[in-house]
């Protein structure tokens, strides 16, 4: 595994050169102005009639239009949601892209599903942070970054990981570490986490452990502490001391019972239906199903949306948290 450093970063290769940030949501806004901190000249291409205009302009940031923008630079950071990044690249960057340009992302989806399909005189690359915008941006703030991801697509140039390394070095992530990968690897690990365990499979579990205490007559309250609030404790301890460290600190029954009973809830069957779900994302059905969810009108999201928003588990999480303080 390649892993690089502030050290192992060569900034002139933007030197004379412009990024432009397409984009100013949760990443364009961070990885815009802790480039522009960095001495990059940056720029922000924007629908004029979209509520980022005038934030952008607000942080003194310089915006244009995104086909002003992409055809002015040498460098397009694609920072828009990925469902209409393809959409907007037709419409509005790819006549704007000259030979020896670089097309960048934070994210493989476009590239790797060959939804995007850039012309051969481009470099193409990905800098990604590891980590929500806010926190690219204020861990630079702090004097830090946050970890990031480094890919090259296609190298035509010849320096296409510099120029991707130099962006990650302006938004603060070489200070904590690049890591080498691939769009390929990149975009399927992506998926399969956010699918399996962060996003997909935790709410589940939570869901499933609060249901099963409720319906058995427990306090929704207490069911609540148990099976949501203490899990964030309980992820905080393994993501600074591991597992070793979350057992340490907890009980020696929490961590008998923890380990004797744990394959009982993610079974040999849940394992199965985990590469399932892994060999949707490698064949590109998921992709396909999420394509069509958006041409007609997102009808499947906004049904679960709703529904969501309807959980018991939501409703007694709300009126606790603020109770403790920890919402308004
Ligand atoms: P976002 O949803 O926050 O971006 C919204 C912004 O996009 C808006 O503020 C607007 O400025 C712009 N926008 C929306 N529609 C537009 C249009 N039609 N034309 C021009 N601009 C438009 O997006 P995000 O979450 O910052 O994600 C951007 C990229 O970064 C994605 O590829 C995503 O996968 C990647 N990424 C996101 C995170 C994260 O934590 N949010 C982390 C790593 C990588
Ligand atoms: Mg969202
Ligand atoms: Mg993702
Ligand atoms: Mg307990
Ligand atoms: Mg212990």
């Amino acid at each position: 595994m390649k892993i690089y450093y502030e050290k192992d970063v060569n900034m002139d290769v933007l030197k004379d050169k412009t990024v432009a940030v397409i984009g100013y949501g949760s990443q364009g806004m961070a990885q815009s102005r802790n480039m522009a901190d960095s001495g990059l000249d940056v720029i922000v291409g924007l629908r004029k009639d979209g509520d980022s205009w005038e934030t952008a302009i607000s942080h003194d940031m310089p915006v244009m239009t995104v086909e002003e923008a992409s055809k002015e630079a040498d460098v397009i950071h694609v920072l828009i949601p990925d469902e209409i990044q393809a959409q907007v690249y037709e419409k509005s960057i790819k006549d704007g892209l000259k030979e020896g340009n670089t097309l960048s992302f934070s994210h493989g989806y476009n590239i790797h599903f060959q939804y995007i399909n850039p012309p051969k005189k481009v470099n193409v690359t990905m800098i990604a942070p590891k980590g929500p915008g806010s926190t690219v941006r204020q861990q630079y703030l702090d004097g830090f970054g946050v970890p990031g991801l480094v890919a090259v697509e296609q190298d035509y140039t010849g320096d296409a990981l510099q120029v991707a390394l130099a962006m990650g070095q302006g938004s603060g992530l070489t200070r904590a570490g690049v890591l080498e990968t691939t769009f390929k690897e990149e975009t399927e690990t992506d998926l399969f986490g956010e699918q399996v365990v962060l996003c997909g499979g935790a709410t589940e579990l939570i869901k499933a452990g609060f249901e099963t205490l409720v319906e058995a007559g427990y306090q929704p309250e207490v069911a609540y502490f148990e099976t949501c609030h203490e899990l964030k404790l309980i992820v905080d301890l393994i993501y600074q001391k591991g597992f070793a460290g979350m057992w340490n600190d907890v009980s020696n029954t929490a961590e008998f019972g923890g380990l004797t009973r744990r394959d009982r809830v993610i079974t040999d069957e849940s394992r199965k239906e985990m590469k399932k779900i892994l060999e949707e994302i490698q064949t590109g059905k998921f992709a396909k199903e999420w394509a069509l969810e958006n041409q007609s009108g997102r009808p499947q999201l906004n049904r679960m949306r709703a529904i969501e928003s309807e959980l018991e588990i939501e409703k007694q999480g709300k009126k606790l948290r603020k109770l403790c303080g920890l919402e308004k």
